[in-house]
C-alpha cells in the first residue's frame, strides 16, 4: 500500500499505473490491533495536481454489532477515490507550499515520492465496518428498558417498553399531573 510515484510524476496528465494491493493494516482500532490481511487493486492517474487513485480493497474486522455490541467479525469492503498531492517538485526538489498547508496530511506524497496508501485505508474501513457491523442478520439486541442481550435471553419487559429518555419525560409529565394537569383555560374573546 506504499508507492514509489517519482516516475509517474514526472509523465504527463492520464499517465495510469495499475497496482495489486496485498498487504496488512496494523493499528486499525482497538478492536484490531494486530495485522489484518488486505487484498485489493488501485489505479493511479497522474493529475494536473497530483495522483488521483481509485482503490478497492477487502479485509475482515472485528468490530461491535450495532445492535447488540457483541464483538463480530465483518467483511468489509471499501472503495475509495482521492487525489494526493506531492509535497515536494518532483523534477526541482523545491518544496510545494500548498501541499504545506493541506488540511489532509494523508492526501499528501512525500519528499521522496512515496505515495502511503494505509491511513486512508484505515479511515475508510473503520467507517465502513461501523457501518455494516451485525453479528446476524435477525440480531435482536439490546432491550432498551433493561438492557439484556436479546439475542440470550428475554428479558420479560412490556413489548411497549419505550426508549430510556420518553421514559424520563413520561415521568416528568406525570409529576405534572398529580399537582393537577396544566391544561389551558378557555382564552378570553
Ligand atoms: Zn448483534
Ligand atoms: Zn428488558
Amino acid at each position: 500500500m506504499i508507492y514509489n510515484v517519482a516516475q509517474l510524476l514526472k509523465e504527463g496528465i492520464g499517465a495510469t499505473r495499475q497496482r495489486e494491493i496485498d498487504g496488512e493494516l496494523r493499528d486499525i482500532d482497538e478492536y484490531n490491533p494486530g495485522p489484518v490481511p488486505v487484498v485489493g487493486a488501485a489505479k493511479l492517474v497522474r493529475t494536473p495536481d497530483g495522483i488521483l487513485v481509485t482503490a478497492k480493497a477487502h479485509m475482515e474486522l472485528v468490530q461491535p454489532c450495532r445492535r447488540c455490541l457483541e464483538l463480530t467479525r465483518t467483511p468489509v469492503d471499501i472503495e475509495f477515490e482521492e487525489e494526493f498531492v506531492p509535497s515536494i517538485d518532483v523534477l526541482t526538489g523545491v518544496p510545494l507550499p500548498e501541499a504545506e498547508k493541506s488540511e489532509d496530511p494523508e492526501l499528501l506524497i512525500d519528499e521522496h515520492h512515496i505515495l502511503d496508501l494505509t491511513e486512508l485505508m484505515r479511515q475508510y474501513a473503520v467507517m465502513e465496518a461501523v457501518r455494516l457491523a451485525l453479528c446476524s442478520v435477525d440480531c435482536k439486541g439490546l432491550c432498551p428498558t433493561c438492557g439484556q442481550n436479546l439475542n440470550v435471553a428475554d428479558c420479560g419487559c412490556s413489548k411497549q417498553a419505550i426508549d430510556p429518555r420518553m421514559a424520563a419525560l413520561a415521568k416528568l409529565l406525570g409529576s405534572e399531573t398529580d399537582e393537577g394537569p396544566v391544561v389551558a383555560g378557555p382564552t378570553k374573546g
